[in-house]
């Protein structure tokens, strides 16, 4: 028995099966590749869904972290402390708009954070509802799980206590139709990451920010997945030159240390009072420092425009394969999804790990990159190089 089949097993005993059994046991990694307990190396091509921006073991990220857990690893929010300074007035800086942070431990709690921002506004101006779109993602605790318009994930565990209103994704005619006077808060993903990287039509976001501004929704921009050099754009938003009143982060950010972000841009910034959100983990040094040395080191390192040139480099590469099981490939900057003409994404999945290659079977048509900003083009290169054999494999 192998080492990775041995994990396996023990896993399959003392979790439960809400993910099912995981295909391999990562044992460590450097740069963008890891290796399995049995010493097999993988090009790491989804970087723990679009998390370790600056890949496995980055000096930066190794350095600011030990530092930090020798000097002080944690003071909850009963004292302050100087890395979460830091880091509210860095994310600011590259939001170029006066706003506030709340810091929080994970994407979902990000979006707790906005809607309970969202509530709250909502009550003040006598605005009842939200509106999301139907495959959204948001997160899997209530408040979020709610906002999700997937209803595989959703449906069992409602109904929930919030009016949502869901519209199709990329529609601003429904969207403009759903959006009235009553409601409190628009939650959209810049590109939908969950439901297959899949962008909407140009102008779409500047569209919702149109409507949001008519009517006085709050326009939150869930750029869990999308912000932080993703795109090629520290925020996805920006490259739409639309300003949200709320943008919320996590993934990304910490480089694979747990960190949210809910972050208000003007009113929105304001709506909270002492004592209306809390968390205790939530902003703690180790993690602080994490996200300052992620920031620091992309830009320092020009990753935005590497995320632009690989990801290029990426995405060129697989639409000019021929392969009848290659239908083509969306999104933008390093974070892909190669589309196929069936649903055979697991086996594609599959056959990537066996020659080397971690990607994530996203849809049952659509497989997801999202590798570490720090990916070179020749990294990229060896994978389009095995893409063709890949792609026969899967469809034997
Ligand atoms: C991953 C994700 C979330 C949830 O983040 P967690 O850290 O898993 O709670 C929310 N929104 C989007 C767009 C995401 O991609």
């Amino acid at each position: 028995m192998t080492g990775n089949d041995e994990l396996r097993d023990r896993f399959a005993s003392a979790f439960m099966h809400n993910y099912g059994v995981p295909p391999v046991a990562l044992a460590r990694g450097e740069g963008c590749a890891v290796w399995d307990v049995d010493g097999r190396r993988y090009l790491d091509l989804i970087g723990g869904i679009a998390v370790s921006s600056l890949g496995h073991g980055h000096p930066a990220l190794v350095e600011a972290v030990s530092r930090q857990v020798a000097t002080l690893a944690h003071t909850s929010n009963l004292f302050l402390h100087e890395q979460e300074v830091l880091l509210a007035e860095r994310l600011r800086t590259l939001l170029r708009e006066p706003a506030r942070v709340f810091l929080a431990n994970s994407g979902t709690e990000a979006n707790e954070a906005a809607l309970k921002i969202a509530i709250k506004y909502g009550r003040t101006h006598g605005r009842g509802y939200m509106v999301a779109a139907e495959n959204g993602f948001h997160g899997r605790t209530l408040g979020a799980l709610s906002l999700t318009g997937k209803q595989s994930i959703r449906d069992q565990f409602g109904p929930f206590p919030l009016d949502v209103r869901f519209v199709p994704y990329g529609d601003a005619d429904a969207l403009k139709n759903a959006v009235t006077d009553d409601c409190a808060a628009v939650f959209l993903e810049p590109t939908q990451g969950e439901a297959g990287v899949v962008p909407p039509p140009e102008g779409y976001f500047r569209a919702a920010r149109e409507i949001c501004s008519a009517t006085g929704a709050l326009l939150v921009a869930d750029e869990i997945q999308s912000a932080i050099g993703r795109t090629g754009h520290w925020f996805a938003h920006q490259a739409e030159e639309v300003v949200p009143d709320i943008v919320t982060l996590a993934k990304g950010l910490g480089g694979g240390m747990p960190i949210g972000a809910c972050i208000g841009l003007g009113e929105a910034g304001e709506v909270f009072a002492k004592g209306d959100h809390g968390s205790t983990f939530g902003g703690n040094p180790v993690s602080c420092a994490a996200a300052l040395a992620v920031l620091g080191t992309i830009e320092r390192d020009g990753l935005l425009g590497n995320a632009v040139r690989v990801g290029a480099l990426l995405s060129e590469g697989i639409a000019a394969v021929r392969h009848p099981l290659l239908k083509g490939v969306r999104g933008r900057g390093l974070w892909l999804a190669a589309v196929l003409t069936v649903p055979r994404s697991a086996q594609v999945q599959a056959a990537a790990q066996e020659a080397g290659f971690l990607v994530n079977a996203l849809q049952p048509d659509a497989v997801r990159l999202a590798p570490p900003l720090v990916i070179t083009e020749s990294d990229a290169r060896v994978f389009l190089d095995a893409l063709p054999g890949i792609l026969e494999a899967a469809d034997a």
